[in-house]
């Protein structure tokens, strides 16, 4: 059965560095196919995301056609913060037998100390760390440690077991954030070129973040 990669994230608005991150990561791994799941409920996040259903919009119209690419929904169907450790127990379920790659960029992964019971994180899933500019691995503390003992560079690993290792690996620079793309719109800059043709277009329509600037 074919790895699957699940790429979280508020996608608060879904970018070109989220969607080329995904796609590299997919060909290079052969995953069967990439899952987005927009977040329901940040945990880590102060500032609450513009609503679900238009983040779950943007998410569908940016990777409509491109085969391998899905959304999956499911953190709107709990209540309460949106842990990833709960969506892929939830994944895991519906899929024994497939190796699940839970995706993310390096400024994720220096976080993962403090998510929601991490370390069950891998009983569950390989972790995927995509370089993200000006971020760095540290070999200390218990991240450090954890690297040691799951860092792998067998890209046949993460298909021959269902979790448990961590591949690091580069992806293109695209230093695209979305909190200056809110900010950016908010001020009345085009994100032009920074997010898919069919994004843009509700970005510009809705008025979503022009509301909040
Ligand atoms: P914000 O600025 O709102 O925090 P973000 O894009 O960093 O936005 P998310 O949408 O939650 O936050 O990110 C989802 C995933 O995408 C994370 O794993 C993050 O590391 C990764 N990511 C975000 N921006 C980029 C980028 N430009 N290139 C590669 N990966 C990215």
């Amino acid at each position: 059965m074919g790895s699957i990669g699940i790429f979280g994230g508020t996608f608060d608005p879904i970018h070109y560095g989220h969607l080329r991150t995904a796609l590299e990561l997919k060909q290079r791994l052969s995953l069967a196919e990439v899952r987005f799941i927009p977040c329901a409920e940040p945990p880590h996040r102060k500032e609450a995301p513009v609503a679900g259903a238009s983040r779950v919009e943007m998410v569908r119209a940016a990777i409509a056609g491109e085969p391998g690419f899905a959304v999956d929904e499911r953190e709107f169907n709990r209540e309460g913060p949106s842990y990833t450790v709960d969506t892929l127990r939830s994944i895991r379920e519906e899929n024994p037998d497939a190796p699940l790659c839970l995706l993310m960029g390096m400024d994720a992964f220096l976080g993962l100390t403090r998510w929601h019971n991490w370390n069950e994180l891998f009983t569950l899933a390989h972790i995927i760390v995509a370089h993200r500019p000006g971020w760095r691995a540290s070999a200390a503390g218990a991240l450090g440690e954890v690297l040691h003992d799951r860092n792998t560079r067998e890209i046949a690993e993460l298909h021959s077991s269902l979790c448990g290792r961590i591949y690091v690996t580069p992806v293109t620079q695209l230093e695209i954030s979305a909190t200056d793309l809110r900010d950016g719109i908010g001020a009345g800059i085009d994100p032009k070129y920074l997010v898919p043709e069919s994004v843009r277009k509700m970005l510009l329509e809705s008025e979503i973040y022009a509301r909040q600037g």
